[in-house]
């Protein structure tokens, strides 16, 4: 049977104001919004938006827009604040989740009894975009900047297979990510953000050479890989490009600011260990500021020479007793820089090392026995590494006392084995299930 549309022509009448556009808009297939102008309130959401976003109608009608559905900051709207209309536009809406639900949106002005409206219609492009995500993957390349994807970087490694084994060339990995550029979608838009990706993908592709390769790493993080190029040279590289960013006048977003991370290869390492001392650094620059470059080969010799690592951001932990043994472990470790300054030969090193080594493995049962609790589904990978650790550490330990081993490789294992790979790439994976488990 055929429904039909009573729309009443006398709206006047009914107390609602809305009543015959809703008899309309909830028979469309698109999720419509309307926002009060003057309040930034939503004064209605058909349907198809309520569907959309899990929101029951109670909880969404009154509610601020910028709550609800938008995630602008208030403030920042660039409708309501500058009056702009949005014609087939890509964005994104929030779910009741809290989950960006990628949307084709039509913004447009409409008067409703002398009031002033903000009418949203929007359709739903998620599967759209999870399939372009898909071809993307299979074609290697990303649709936005036209750069290779995540998904070319097997050739790469490839291709570094082909290096002489008896010369093996140095390579450096500069990561570059955008400076809070999540205020940029907030401020002006998830198109004005896109804009800034493209042009910020070009900036660097144009800077590079021929021979190196400029990725999308995924969101606003780009992976450059510099062929043959050492550490000094990739952070010369990174600065001019940190430079070139800071001075550049991006589409609608105006100046914007990037950080790097850098880290040359080193023989026989794997690429994930590789990255991982980029994306550290990356993660570094951030935390001493944004707009500035760390580069691996820096980072290791500032540590030796003023014995001290900081904590960062990544490594807390929401286990309370993990992370005080993390700072623990961070301590020992800056101990132990810290007796490598003066030169001459210190008594009490073997001590050191010896109580790292029980410290550390106390540590390791603390973490094996929270896996089990929260149930960590890769516990036993990480049971594997702990061992290999303390095996390795077991073996230097017996070559110190014979009088075979030496200190500083010693120390710089524990850096890099623990405190980098270990507790800030390991270690961080299983946070996530800690706070499931705990809230
Ligand atoms: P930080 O300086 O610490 O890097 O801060 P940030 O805001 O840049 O970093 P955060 O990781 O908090 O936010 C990244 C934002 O990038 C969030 C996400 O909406 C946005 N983003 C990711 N991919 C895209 C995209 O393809 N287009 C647009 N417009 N935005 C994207
Ligand atoms: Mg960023
Ligand atoms: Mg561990």
């Amino acid at each position: 049977m055929e429904e039909t549309l009573h729309l009443q022509s006398q709206h006047h009448i009914h107390s609602d104001p809305f009543k015959p556009w809703k008899d309309v808009f909830d028979h469309l297939v698109c999720g419509v919004v309307l926002i009060d102008v003057s309040t930034r309130k939503i004064a209605y959401a058909n349907r198809v938006a309520l569907t959309m976003t899990k929101w029951e109608e109670e909880e969404i009608l009154g509610g601020s827009c910028h709550d609800f559905i938008c995630p602008a900051e208030i403030n920042h709207c660039p409708l309501l604040d500058h009056a702009h209309s949005i014609d087939l536009d890509e964005r994104v809406i929030l779910g009741k989740d809290g989950r960006p639900i990628p949307i084709l949106k039509r913004v447009t002005r409409i008067d409703i009894e002398g009031r002033a409206y903000v009418l949203e219609s929007f359709t739903d492009i998620q599967a759209q975009k999870e399939r372009e995500s898909e071809l993307e993957t299979l074609y290697g390349t990303d649709t936005l900047t036209g750069l290779p994807n995540r998904a070319s970087l097997e050739k790469i490694i490839e291709d570094m297979k082909m290096d002489d084994p008896m010369h093996p060339q140095v390579h450096s990995l500069i990561m570059a990510d955008l400076d809070l550029f999540k205020n940029i979608n907030d401020r002006f838009g998830h198109q004005a953000g896109d804009e800034v990706l493209r042009e910020f993908g070009f900036v660097l592709k144009e800077s590079m050479r021929k021979i190196d390769v400029v990725f999308r790493w995924g969101g606003e993080e780009f992976l450059i890989f510099a062929r043959n190029t050492d550490s000094s040279t990739a952070a010369q590289i990174a600065e001019r490009l940190r430079k070139l960013v800071e001075k550049t006048q991006f589409p609608i977003a105006g100046h914007i600011t990037a950080s790097f991370g850098i880290a040359q290869s080193r023989p026989g390492e794997t690429f994930e260990k590789w990255f991982h001392r980029t994306d550290f650094c990356l993660s570094k620059a951030k935390h001493d500021g944004r707009n500035r470059i760390v580069d691996w080969e820096s980072f290791v010799s500032d540590s030796w020479h003023q014995g001290k690592i900081p904590w960062i951001k990544l490594l807390d932990s929401p286990d309370k007793e993990l992370n005080h043994q993390h700072k623990e472990l961070l301590h020992r470790i800056n101990e132990l820089l810290q007796s490598m300054i003066p030169l001459q030969e210190d008594p009490q090193r073997i001590l050191r090392i010896e109580s790292f080594i029980a410290f550390y493995r106390d540590h390791t049962h603390y973490e094996e026995n929270r896996f089990k609790e929260i149930a960590y589904p890769h516990r036993e990978y990480h049971e594997t590494e702990h061992q290999r650790i303390l095996r390795d550490l077991a073996s230097m330990k017996t070559k110190l006392d014979s009088g075979l081993g030496d200190y500083f490789s010693v120390v710089d294992y524990i850096v890099r084995e623990i405190f980098v790979y270990h507790m800030s790439m390991e270690d961080t994976k299983f946070f996530p299930y800690l706070e499931t488990k705990e809230s």
